[in-house]
């Protein structure tokens, strides 16, 4: 029987009482709509990079979608001086990074910042990824979704899935208030994925959009570089921060294929040339990283009110933000808030010499699974940190994850 350890990056959760994988367009949609007639709980899953699912069975449908294909629609290639946009189209399995990559190899410029994110290209819209200055949302032309409520295939525009900071309209049909899921749409949004069309430019380089990569890339912000030097260096930058997920996944049976297989092994040649010690078990893979056993940053960064911000310390950052209701407001780092509240990298409670879960050793916004957590280890982490930040700054995190059977409210 599969569980969402099994499916999901961080490696815990409970049995799934029924797993498939449709083939087909119609497959997906006759799956999500077959488990929404019967009432069953229903969870359509990706690269399971973003979920903290309970240790409990999970008595409904869990639907990966086997689709993988990334096309061009367009018919011929731009020309110097003309348009230069071109179109890709990708069906919601596809691996994320398998995206990034096939892009920065065509020679397209739109989404290499956001190279080595895990997850899938259906998955990216829901909580419009980004990383290093660039987002999911600016690349975005349509996406094509089977609408749960109408029970009609659409095609939403940008402007449709109102994107903002970790947020779509997507996200948003799944919760009535932060971390509290909505009584129907959880823990799948209304509307599900079929596949994305991006709009990208014809390119071979792109824009250096933040101050850390343009560091690590000995440029300015905004200076124009090869985008296969961008993706390389923020793929760098990345494993530095256990920021990549554990590329020895995709050798297990239930995750084989999810991944294109030439660049599941140019992961884990990267992993052994950054000197990683082979496993114990003689399989030749490298051993586990279990920095990269999280499910990325697991809390949003906080977006207050100015005079919520009035009160947090001086030298606090702040950053200007639109509040949901679109009001200005001052965005903080929840890192720099866990940090000061005194929980460190490395954080583990009750100071465990081998805890089972505890904050990365390199990075403290990811919670990880040390190799024998179960959900409840990550949850309990999860409230001490939020209890103790709140107590410091009085400040209520907000988990990114999506965690089912889990309450997490803020
Ligand atoms: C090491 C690590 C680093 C990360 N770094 C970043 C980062 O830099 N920036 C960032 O934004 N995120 C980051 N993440 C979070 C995660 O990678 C993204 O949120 C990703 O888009 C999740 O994709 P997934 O396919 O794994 O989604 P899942 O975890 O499988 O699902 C997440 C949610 O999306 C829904 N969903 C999945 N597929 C579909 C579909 N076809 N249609 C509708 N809903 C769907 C699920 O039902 C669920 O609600 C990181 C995660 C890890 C583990």
């Amino acid at each position: 029987m599969t569980s969402f350890a099994d499916i999901t990056t961080i490696g815990v959760g409970g049995d799934i009482a029924r797993f498939i994988e449709p083939t087909t367009r119609v497959g997906v949609i006759e799956a999500v709509e077959e488990a929404d007639e019967h009432g069953l709980p229903l969870c359509v899953i990706g690269g399971g990079s973003n979920m903290l699912a309970s240790d409990e069975p999970f008595m409904g449908v869990v639907v990966r979608d086997a689709r993988r294909r990334i096309t061009v629609p367009d018919e011929a290639a731009p020309v110097e001086g003309s348009d230069r946009t071109v179109h890709v189209n990708a069906e919601a399995g596809a691996n994320w990074d398998d995206f990034v990559a096939f892009t920065v190899e065509l020679g397209l410029e739109g989404v290499e910042g956001l190279s080595g994110i895990p997850g899938t290209v259906g998955a990216s819209v829901v909580q419009n990824i980004g990383a290093y200055g660039q987002e999911v949302a600016s690349s975005v032309e349509s996406v094509e979704v089977w609408d749960r409520e109408t029970k009609t295939t659409r095609d939403l525009t940008a402007a449709d899935l109102r994107f903002g900071y970790r947020s779509s309209a997507l996200k948003s049909s799944m919760y009535a208030a932060p971390a509290t899921p909505a009584d129907r749409f959880f823990p799948t949004p209304r509307y599900v994925v079929l596949s994305v069309t991006f709009a990208l430019r014809h390119s071979a380089e792109g824009t250096v959009g933040f101050g850390q990569l343009a560091k690590a890339l000995g440029v300015e912000v905004g200076a124009r570089l090869a985008t296969t030097a961008i993706r390389d260096t923020v793929l760098t930058v990345r494993a530095a921060k256990g920021m990549l997920e554990d590329p020895t996944r995709y050798v297990e049976p239930v995750m084989v294929d999810t991944k294109r297989e030439g660049n599941v092994i140019a992961d884990l040649k990267r992993l052994a040339a950054s000197g990683a010690a082979p496993a114990a078990d003689g399989t030749g893979l490298p051993a586990p990283d279990w920095d990269r056993h999280s499910c990325g940053s697991f809390f949003m960064n906080p977006i207050l009110t100015a005079d919520e911000a009035a009160r947090l310390p001086e030298d606090a950052p702040r950053f200007a933000a639109a509040l949901p209701d679109g009001t200005p407001g001052v965005k903080t780092s929840a890192a720099w808030l866990i940090d000061h509240a005194g929980f460190h990298k490395g954080f583990a409670l009750d100071g465990a010499a081998s805890p089972a879960a505890s904050l990365s050793t390199r990075h403290t916004l990811a919670l990880t699974n040390r190799g024998n957590a179960r959900a409840a280890d990550v949850a309990a982490l999860a409230k001490a940190i939020q209890a103790g930040v709140k107590e410091r700054f009085g400040v209520a995190l907000v988990p990114e994850p999506v965690c089912i059977g889990i309450d997490l409210r803020p």
